[in-house]
This record gives C-alpha cells, structure tokens and sequence, in this order.
C-alpha cells in the first residue's frame, strides 16, 4: 500500500466515514482499515445525525430517517432490506391442477388464469385433437390455442 492511500484512509475515517464506505472508496481490506482506525485513536463507526453517510455508503442527510421508535435509520438501506425480503418471500404462481384437470376433461371451472388454461391447451395438444375441439373443451378461442401451440414450438 502506498502512502497515497495511507493518507486517503485516514482522511476519510477522520471525516467519519464507516469502514465499509472506505473499502468502497479506497479498495483497501477491512482489516487494514480497522487497524488505521485503531491507530489513528478513532472509536468504533457509529452512525449518527452528523455522518456523512450511513455505513453502507448512503449519502446523509437525503437518506437520514427516523423509524416509529425514532431510532435513526438510513431510508435507502430499509429500501434495500425490503427489496431483498420481497426477492425471498417470492412464490412463482403454480397453475391449479385440479382446474386444469377439470378443463381438460370439458368441464371448465368459472374463472380459469391463463397460466391454466394453457396448460389445460398443452395437455390436450397432445391428443389427436383440433383447435376448435381443443378450444370447446377449455372455453376459449380457437385463435387461443393456436397461440399456445405456437408458443410451445418456439
Ligand atoms: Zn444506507
């Protein structure tokens, strides 16, 4: 390490920055930075009112909020944190078997999604069936079929 970035480390942990944002800035090990810190005398990063951005980088004020306890938050980091637990909760929508099944025997139920319906189309596909047989089975359009039939050839 050059004294270049020795002194561009100490510079940003003297302006307050986290750790993690000096990593980000200067590429320097996190246990390299912890030592400057602990040498430089600086205590721990804590995040206050007065950073000049959350740990994670987040530039403060724009992002500084309070949460309903009033205990400091950054809004862009909650952000993230709520996106990440969507991507997890995340279920791909499964057709209902027994609605596809019910279709394919001619016995459409009321409402049927269209992830059902062409798959109910697809099953019946696989018969020596027309598109307009196949259509009165599901209760759809012919024009329906022959859009799933060309999907499932490309
Ligand atoms: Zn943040």
């Amino acid at each position: 390490m050059n004294s270049d970035t020795r002194q561009q480390i100490a510079a940003l942990l003297h302006s307050g920055h986290s750790d993690i944002e000096v990593y980000r800035r200067t590429g320097a090990a996190r246990t390299t930075i912890a030592r400057h810190r602990k040498h430089l005398g600086l205590p721990g990063y804590h995040t206050t009112a007065d950073s000049p951005a959350c740990r994670h980088g987040h530039p403060f004020p724009q992002n500084l909020g309070r949460n309903e306890k009033g205990h400091l938050i950054c809004r862009e980091c909650v952000r993230a944190s709520n996106r990440a637990a969507q991507r997890r909760a995340y279920i791909p929508a499964q057709p209902d078997e027994v609605a596809v099944d019910r279709a394919a025997a001619g016995d459409p139920p009321a409402r049927l999604t269209p992830r059902e319906r062409h798959a109910a189309i697809r099953r019946l596909d696989r018969q020596p069936l027309s598109a307009p047989a196949i259509a009165g089975r599901v209760g759809c359009s012919t024009r329906t079929v022959q859009r799933v039939r060309t999907k499932a050839v490309s």
